[in-house]
């Protein structure tokens, strides 16, 4: 290398000097012995019994999944009820976010951000070099409409809403979205928890000609690993989100995973009932203990204000006892955790520790 060459680091774009990356949480191998995984929103019951079975005898995972992925948008134009053309899945849901921003603004431009809330929609932002212009929620987690509407200025281009919201667990009464979809935006309602809630705008796509909806498998259907998610949008935005995908952004076994589950929807919903009676005992249970303040939650998680001692103290303490959660630290969100509901007896082991704490 010539002494006066620099180093690579030095070619990377500037702006993405203070880069953050999102925070994920650890891998449960980084473990060993008994792990009770509360940090991540997941399905502790597993994908569904079907998914598991079609996948060990599939044959097709030498060929490239289709890239007009046909047969995933008509199994999917049948559980939300809206035209396959409407329709366009991804790798998560969370690609769908990077699209969409990368669609609607340019560098330079704003999305509005509703925080505290899912902190995908500010990373893919800052990737991009959109602004993000933050309309905080107020101590109930209640969003600002008046805020939003002195927020917006010509370069705004995009809304992420996200109902019920992650990490909070608050879901905005419909008036209030429709107040905000009034405005006349492009707005992303990301519905990511909507088979815990029922409450869905899915019906109004096409309707209302700036909404779109953006859901998962993630969460309802246990496929947080296989990365499989979708969203509903006006026509014209389907097509030219088609146009800049990568052609097999969905890969052939998360294709079967969503068949199956959707096929299996009964038994997963089943399990998604289980989840929302179990999240009211834990709720419960978490109050009665009188140094945390849950949240009340429509998802699949409760989000606590820690009252004595510090939310990263008791996150580590949680952690060397097998139990994995999550803290936030930020303007909102202050000496908070986030506890995602398990099973019953895997939340059992969670209040056994705390009330040892
Ligand atoms: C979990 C979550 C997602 C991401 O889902 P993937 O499909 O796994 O990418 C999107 N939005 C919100 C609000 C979430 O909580």
């Amino acid at each position: 290398m010539p002494e006066n060459q620099k180093g690579i680091e030095s070619f990377i774009r500037p702006e993405l000097a203070g880069f953050a990356g999102y925070a994920a949480c650890k891998s449960p191998d980084a473990f060993s012995g008994r792990v009770v995984k509360l940090d991540a929103n997941e399905n502790n019951y597993g994908a569904s019994p079907r998914v598991q079975a079609a996948l060990s005898c599939f044959e097709g995972y030498h060929i490239y999944p289709d890239a007009t992925q046909a047969e995933l948008r008509c199994e999917l134009a049948g559980y939300t009820d809206v035209p396959a053309e409407n329709i366009v899945a991804g790798s998560g849901s969370d690609q769908l976010i990077d699209l969409l921003i990368r669609l609607f603004c340019a560098p330079g431009e704003d999305i509005i951000n509703l925080p505290p809330t899912f902190a995908m929609f500010s990373f893919y932002a800052g990737l991009q070099g959109v602004r993000v212009v933050s309309v905080p929620r107020d101590e109930c987690f209640r969003i600002d409409t008046a805020g939003i509407k002195k927020a917006i200025t010509a370069a705004t281009k995009l809304i992420f809403i996200a109902n019920p919201n992650n990490p909070t667990g608050t879901l905005a009464p419909d008036e209030v979205i429709q107040e905000i979809l009034a405005l006349g935006l492009p707005t992303v309602v990301d519905e990511a928890y909507y088979e815990f809630t029922g409450k869905t705008f899915a019906h109004q796509i096409g309707k209302i000609p700036n909404l779109m909806v953006l859901r998962t498998f993630s969460k309802w259907a246990g496929l947080a690993g296989l990365r499989v998610g979708y969203g509903l949008f006006p026509v014209q935005v389907a097509e030219m989100l088609h146009a800049v995908r990568d052609p097999y952004n969905v890969n052939a076994a998360a294709v079967v995973a969503a068949r199956e589950s959707l096929k299996d929807a009964e038994l997963l919903q089943d399990r998604v009932k289980l989840i929302v009676a179990e999240r009211e005992r834990l709720y419960g249970e978490l109050a009665c203990l009188g140094w945390l303040e849950p949240y009340p939650s429509q998802a699949n998680f409760i989000l606590c204000r820690v009252l004595r001692g510090e939310a990263n103290v008791l996150q580590a303490a949680l952690e060397t006892r097998g139990i994995l959660t999550r803290c936030f630290n930020s303007p909102g969100m202050e000496n908070c955790i986030r506890l995602s509901v398990g099973r019953p007896e895997e939340d059992d082991i969670l209040l056994e520790e705390l009330r040892k704490l």
